[in-house]
């Protein structure tokens, strides 16, 4: 049997719990799971892309642990679908929030089902606890000093800390 890829992009600057519960649920639904971090220079991350990848694979070593399953971290630039057949993926792997999502994610899928019809874009509801997380306000809420260990890793929340004292000198 041919075996399920699935590829799970984002920016992921920087990964929430938000992302890490879709990564969860995602690995059970796939054999090998890819997590591009996309370059995302347009979007001007906080984090370096290899801070970026760095955070991701520590945060998901232990899930491919428990459900020994394959995951893989690897860094993406320029068409998503290309990247997607690079990787062997036949399954595209979004988290979807609120309807504010919904618009653009159905485009894209739509656009990317036109590019590649052999590729099927899979949404996951976010879990109710982990709705209202996105990495923009988390990355708002540590830069005003405020406590944002609720909505990402402690490492992750230690990190941002550091960064914006950084950022302050
Ligand atoms: P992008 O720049 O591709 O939107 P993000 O890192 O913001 O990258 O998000 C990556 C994916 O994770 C998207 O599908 C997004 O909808 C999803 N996502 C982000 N936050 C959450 C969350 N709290 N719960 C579920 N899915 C989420």
């Amino acid at each position: 049997m041919t075996a399920r890829v699935g590829l799970y992009p984002g920016t992921f600057d920087p990964l929430t719990c938000g992302h890490l519960d879709i990564i969860r649920r995602a690995v059970k639904l796939v054999d090998k799971l890819v997590i591009g971090v996309a370059t995302s220079n347009a979007k001007g991350p906080l984090f370096s892309l290899e801070e970026r990848l760095e955070m991701a694979r520590a945060e998901t070593a232990e899930i491919a642990k428990a459900f020994s399953s394959q995951i893989i971290v690897e860094p993406f630039e320029g068409l998503l679908i290309h990247y997607a057949e690079k990787v062997g993926a036949q399954f595209i792997i979004r988290g979807l929030r609120a309807v504010s999502d919904f618009e653009y994610e159905f485009q894209m899928a739509g656009m990317n089902d036109r590019l590649n019809p052999d590729i099927e874009t899979v949404f996951l509801m976010a879990d109710a606890r982990y709705q209202a997380i996105a990495s923009r306000l988390v990355k708002e809420i540590a830069q005003l000093g405020g406590d944002v260990s609720g909505f990402t890793t402690p490492e992750i929340a230690a990190r941002l800390q550091k960064k914006f004292k950084g950022l302050a000198k």
